[in-house]
């Protein structure tokens, strides 16, 4: 979950990083533009104001004008009837000498336009010059900012002395702003007198340059609109205010929409990417990992080696598992082997002295459960060193192995247990079984015996193998005492004779030979 997290964040953050200097250079460029063609738009009534002027001064009887001053002249052809229709709001006439001939005025009402400093101002200086071309600027009057032009008068065909200079201004003022905002369908704005703002960076002839100034500009911007300052120039090249220029931030303002969008469906993608992968590896790993190792800690504390891991599938768990459960059944079976050989006589193949002691603890408990009666026969073969002596070892081994087939098939119930318990010594156990039963059980077995007919030459009690049996029924007592009892009664056969079955001395002896 951490990492889906981590990882939709950084993704988040490089895609913000990356949509927003796009939307950036975007925004720039349309902003640039549009001041482009503010600039255009501008400079396009400069020229046309410069045409306009041209007209004026390559005409004869303006010629004419400036060399001999004709008020009567001036009056009817240079008045507020010839300025209105083309939008002038001044029009100067200098002399060959630099004396001013006639200054019009109109404001829009058609009263005289006040520009009391323009004359004690330093443009004058330049209207005098004898300019081979026509010069047109922008002018910082009381009035505000305007467009102005100047040129030389000659006659129709371009003759004539250097008689003076025509000057035509066209005041920037707001019905001039709406008509060239409606021209360029562009909000932009015009100050005289203001400056840039501090602390911003000014883009040095970035756009190109005019009669209205270097190019230079700067912008600046908030979450909701971009600003472009662009920096006007006088014809003196001095600040002459600022063309201001405000856009709404809207790419940039549908790109962060755009941006919350991607970062929502981003979110929840991740999230529930996260939540599914989170289920899936609970179930299909987990979940499973954690039952395998239950399992396998349970068998092991238990030494349960019959137990299988219950992991199915065939990724890399199923067959885990699979190869433990391997492990476990080989362990199972060599366990067995094992439990086998440590519990069984190698010689006879009977159960051993091991074996003996945990079925008559099993037997024990029992009959103390049900109440039955439980009896042992302990049965030791008579005069077996001698035996030996005579037969040899191996022979004698013969023997032993020939007696535990006897006593195995005199065994009549299943219950019946017999183990080789020494040397030449064998127990049987005789679950519900009473003392009748068991003197019957020993008969039976020392008649079966007799009747296979083990020779032995040496035998003082027989030319055959005989043995001595010694009876017990178990009692209010340990299965130690038991099997004492047991022994006492086999030590008694013994003392007696030898080739007879004798009882605990708690018993009635069963003198039997
Ligand atoms: P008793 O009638 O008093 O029982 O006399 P015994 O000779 O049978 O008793 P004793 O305890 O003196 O001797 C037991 C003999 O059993 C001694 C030993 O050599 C022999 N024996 C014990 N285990 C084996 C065996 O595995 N193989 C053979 N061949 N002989 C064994
Ligand atoms: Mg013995
Ligand atoms: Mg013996």
């Amino acid at each position: 979950m951490i990492c889906f997290g981590l990882m939709a964040a950084i993704s988040l953050t490089l895609l913000g990083r990356s949509m927003n200097a796009s939307y950036d250079a975007i925004e720039r460029r349309d902003l640039t533009a549009s001041m482009e063609r503010v600039l255009q738009s501008i400079e396009s009534d400069l020229h046309h104001l410069n045409t306009l002027t041209r007209d004026w001064t390559v005409w004869t009887e303006m010629y004419d004008h400036a060399s001999q001053p004709n008020p009567a002249w001036a009056k009817e052809n240079i008045g507020f009837n010839a300025m209105e229709p083309a939008n002038l709001s001044l029009m100067m006439i200098y002399g060959a000498h630099g004396q001013l001939i006639s200054m019009t005025t109109f404001d829009k009402q058609g009263g005289e336009l006040q520009l009391p400093t323009l004359q004690a101002s330093p443009y004058p200086a330049l209207f005098k010059t004898a300019a081979r071309k026509s010069r047109c600027g922008l002018m910082k009057t009381d009035a505000g900012l305007m467009l102005t032009c100047w040129a030389r008068i000659t006659r129709s065909d371009s003759s004539g002395n250097f008689v003076g200079t025509v000057v035509t201004g066209r005041l920037l003022d707001q019905s001039l702003k709406l008509q060239l905002r409606e021209q360029t369908r562009l909000p932009f704005d015009l100050h005289a007198s203001r400056n840039l703002p501090p602390g911003l960076t000014l883009w040095s002839g970035m756009l190109s340059p005019g009669a209205l100034g270097t190019g230079d500009f700067s912008t600046s911007h908030d979450s909701s609109a971009y600003h472009l300052y662009y920096r006007l120039q006088d014809l003196l090249q001095h600040d002459a205010g600022l063309i201001t220029l405000d856009m709404p931030r809207e790419v940039h303002q549908q790109g962060e929409r755009l941006y919350r969008q991607v970062q929502q469906q981003l979110v929840w993608t991740a999230l529930i990417m996260a939540i599914l992968l989170a289920v899936a590896v609970h179930f299909l790993f987990v979940q499973r990992l954690r039952k395998f190792t239950n399992q396998l800690v349970e068998l092991t504390e238990k030494t349960a080696w019959d137990r299988r891991i219950d992991i199915k599938g065939t990724d890399e768990l199923g067959i885990l598992s699979s190869k433990v459960n391997m492990l476990l059944r080989i362990n199972e079976s060599k366990i067995k082997i094992l439990k086998e050989l440590t519990l069984t006589d190698t010689l006879t193949g009977l159960p051993n002295r091991r074996a003996f002691d945990a079925r008559l603890a099993l037997e024990f408990s029992r009959e103390r459960r049900n109440g039955r009666p439980l009896s042992m026969l302990m049965l030791d073969v008579d005069y077996f060193k001698l035996y030996n002596d005579h037969y040899g070892h191996p022979a004698g081994d013969i023997a032993l192995k020939a007696v535990a087939a006897v006593l195995e098939l005199s065994l009549c119930r299943s219950a019946d247990f017999v183990a080789r318990i020494g040397g030449e010594e064998f127990a049987i156990l005789l679950p519900e079984t009473d003392l009748d039963g068991a003197r019957k059980m020993a008969d039976r077995i020392r008649m079966q015996l007799q009747e296979s007919s083990i020779p032995h030459a040496d035998s003082r009690t027989a030319a055959h193998l005989t043995a001595s049996v010694g009876i017990a029924v178990a009692g209010n007592e340990t299965p130690d005492a038991f099997v004492s009892r047991a022994d006492r009664a086999l030590y008694a056969a013994k003392r007696d004779g030898r080739d007879c079955a004798y009882c605990d001395e708690r018993e009635a002896a069963l003198p039997e030979r």
